[in-house]
């Protein structure tokens, strides 16, 4: 079909005929006249009454011999759009079928398609196969945006731009999957002329410029392959290849190649009657010429993706020139042209009537592509249409118009984490097409999400995992409940560590200084301080320990003060728990046995000292050092009485001696004083200590000896003391 001739409703009434039966016609111009009517006083762009564009739409489903209700969908495609024809008027009208579809097609009218980015392309591409839920509406979008593309110069440049661009993202490569080369070649031309129009018009003019040379050429070629197959007896249909402006602009502009360089401007194509004659036909064409290394590719063996199926070569032609040659069956013609329409028209042929689900057709396209070795490609086109055959995923909008991909069942908390990790932790609800859902709403294709997120979000709930559909969505939450159950775990394990060294009697200020947070990570190979309060918080390492090994330090230099203190209470307490020995003073009176005879506690006399007696009014001798102040009264001497020590028993006796020692005040210095004492294991009965404000420090202590040698041996130690000044006897 010419592509600027208008087609009429008896054209197609006409076309159709051939391959429906009388009623399926009668059916398709029933539509016809609905349509003609709800479009009535409507008109195009361009000035035409409205209706032409169904006409014409439906006109190009009749070319790709498809069944009374796509055809018929054609017709009635804009009706729900633009007219005041309902879904349910048209259900009654015709049939569900033809309702379905149509409103198939005005949901993907809806799609606007903006973004150049390849893979919101292919999510486009997806998201429209997934909302037409049959093949055949996006046959029917193909076909009215074939029509429209016709007719783009009716429209502004702006708009011209914008569908031309989307034709080739989106429309073109769905025909392409698809296999409908006629439609795919002219939606990339026409695309081409809007879109840069200076490479179209610049590609034209150079095919025109050599087309009698090729034409004259390319019949060389088949008269010589004609006389060739005469000799074997094989029927051939040959013609010189179409050429497409889109895939030679490609070529130039893509692999940067001149004009002049790209084979395939000169190509031949011949179709046989069997797969055997392919093959025989290709041995006859590299028996002429010679093939170019490389160029072979056997489509027939390893069909491409979208079923095609030829065997291409390029042989250096009669001129010398490198010659492109296509051989294929006439049915593998037919797929190449019209793709899956072909398969309908072939499957179902005459007998329309007795439709076949359409899931039956795709399983048969199933079986085709599994016999197929090229498993990557196969794949990638079974993906593309899986989406609709088995419907595994949802194709939703972003409020920017990006199309994400999920799979179905998902919820918009899949969409929020598909987004973003912190979107989905923060998400606190969702708006779909501007309505708030539940969070466990099922999004269906085509719905906008806007998700509603806030600061103040406590996160995740543990609900989520069970209702969230993708694992990328459960994989972040379960994460975040990771990690927040380590916020929480740093928090309660820092808790006990605070709490342990209180329990120590220290700061936690004090002891949380970086120099002991340091020795401690490395000693238990923390990573930092968040860590190891972390193992603290889920019980890896007990707080007591942490707080232990933390104040090692400081613990060790408290210990040592301590140890100070303690050595001045044992003595303290040694002393009261032991008699005091005075009742027996060991001091022996001249002439007098037996005589009470008391050591006088203002000089404390010791063995070795010069002692005098002094008799006192009922209690008995007291005896004093004989320099004692106080016996040097009158009232002494004339009561004076002379006594000794007994010599024997001296060393098992012990006397109190008070000594006074003064020194420089330092920390530690009495403690000195005390040490140099206990080391000459002597008793100490009291201390005091004090000092003036001159650091002068005056130590008091009583001290039991047994005489005035072991006496001087503690003055002399006490005197060796660092920063000691002076020892004295005192009185008291
Ligand atoms: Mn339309």
């Amino acid at each position: 079909m010419a592509k600027d001739d208008i087609v009429t409703i008896e054209d197609i009434i006409d076309k159709s005929s051939k391959y429906l039966t009388d009623e399926d016609t009668a059916f398709i111009r029933r539509a016809y006249e609905f349509a003609e009517r709800a479009h009535a006083e409507q008109f195009r762009k361009s000035g035409e009454p409205y209706i032409i564009h169904p006409v014409q739409v439906a006109g190009i489903l009749v070319d790709l011999e498809m069944d009374p209700e796509t055809i018929a969908g054609g017709f009635l495609h804009d009706v729900i759009e633009d007219t005041d024809i309902t879904l349910e008027g048209l259900e009654q009208a015709f049939n569900h079928e033809v309702a379905m579809l149509v409103d198939g097609v005005t949901k993907l009218g809806k799609i606007k398609y903006k973004s150049k980015e390849a893979l919101q392309a292919e999510n486009h591409r997806k998201m429209f196969v997934a909302m037409a839920k049959d093949i055949r509406v996006i046959l029917i979008k193909l076909a009215d945006r074939l029509h429209n593309m016709r007719t783009l110069k009716h429209l502004r440049p702006d708009k011209q731009r914008r569908i031309s661009n989307e034709t080739l993202e989106i429309f073109a490569p769905l025909a392409h999957r698809l296999g409908i080369s006629t439609i795919k070649w002219e939606l990339e031309d026409t695309a081409l002329r809007y879109l840069n129009p200076q490479q179209y018009y610049r590609i034209v003019q150079l095919m025109k410029q050599k087309r009698n040379q090729r034409e004259s050429y390319i019949d060389e070629v088949i008269d010589e392959v004609a006389d060739q197959l005469k000799d074997v007896n094989i029927e051939a249909e040959m013609s010189g290849r179409p050429k497409h402006l889109y895939s030679i602009y490609r070529k130039m502009v893509k692999q940067n190649k001149q004009f002049n360089e790209i084979y395939d401007l000169l190509a031949v194509r011949i179709l046989v009657g069997s797969i055997k004659d392919c093959y025989a036909v290709l041995g006859i064409i590299h028996t002429c010429w010679k093939p170019m290394p490389g160029r072979f590719k056997d489509y027939i063996a390893m069909p491409k993706p979208n079923l095609y199926q030829s065997l291409h070569t390029t042989v250096i032609g009669p001129k010398g020139d490198p010659l492109e040659v296509q051989i294929r069956t006439k049915e593998m013609h037919e797929i190449a042209e019209y793709g899956i329409a072909a398969h309908w028209a072939y499957k179902e042929g005459k007998q329309v009537n007795n439709k076949k689900s359409f899931e039956e057709k795709l399983t048969w396209f199933r079986e085709i592509l599994e016999w197929q070795n090229d498993t990557h490609d196969a794949e990638e086109f079974m993906e593309s249409l899986k989406v609709d055959l088995f419907s595994d995923m949802v194709y939703v909008f972003t409020p920017k118009g990006d199309v994400i991909e999920l799979p179905s069942g998902s919820i918009p908390l899949d969409f929020a984490f598909k987004i973003h990790t912190e979107i989905g932790n923060k998400t606190i609800g969702a708006k779909i097409n501007g309505k708030m859902e539940p969070l466990d709403y099922k999004l269906k294709n085509g719905d906008i999400i806007e998700v509603m997120t806030s600061k103040h979000s406590y996160g995740p709930s543990q609900d989520w995992l069970k209702i969230t559909q993708t694992s990328q969505a459960k994989n972040k939450i379960r994460q975040f409940f990771k990690k927040q159950r380590r916020d929480e775990n740093i928090s309660k394990g820092k808790e006990a560590v605070d709490k342990e060294i209180r329990a120590l009697l220290f700061e936690p200020k004090e002891v949380l200084t970086n120099e002991n947070l340091d020795r401690v990570n490395e000693k238990f190979n923390f990573s930092g301080e968040d860590d190891m309060y972390a193992a603290v918080g889920y019980q890896g390492i007990t707080a007591a320990l942490v707080a232990t090994r933390l104040t090692d330090k400081l613990r060790a230099t408290r210990q040592k003060e301590q140890d100070l203190v303690q050595t001045l209470e044992e003595v303290k307490t040694e002393v009261k728990n032991k008699k005091s020995p005075r009742g027996d003073s060991g001091v022996h009176v001249e002439g007098i046995d037996n005589l009470l005879v008391r050591l006088s506690k203002c000089c404390n006399p010791v063995p070795g000292d010069k002692i005098m007696g002094y008799i006192t009014k009922g209690r008995g001798v007291s005896v004093h050092r004989a320099d004692c102040p106080n016996v040097q009264t009158e009232e002494a001497k004339e009561r004076y009485l002379h006594v000794e020590w007994e010599e024997n028993q001296i060393d098992q006796k012990q006397y109190h001696v008070d000594l006074e020692i003064s020194g420089y005040d330092r920390r530690g210095f009495l403690n000195g004083v005390l040490q140099a004492v206990n080391e000459t294991k002597t008793n100490i009965t009291h201390v005091n200590g004090r000092s003036d404000r001159n650091k002068i420090a005056i130590i008091q202590i009583t001290i039991l000896i047994h005489n005035t040698s072991h006496l001087r041996k503690i003055v002399e130690r006490i005197k060796q003391i660092k920063d000691v000044y002076t020892v004295t006897r005192t009185l008291q």
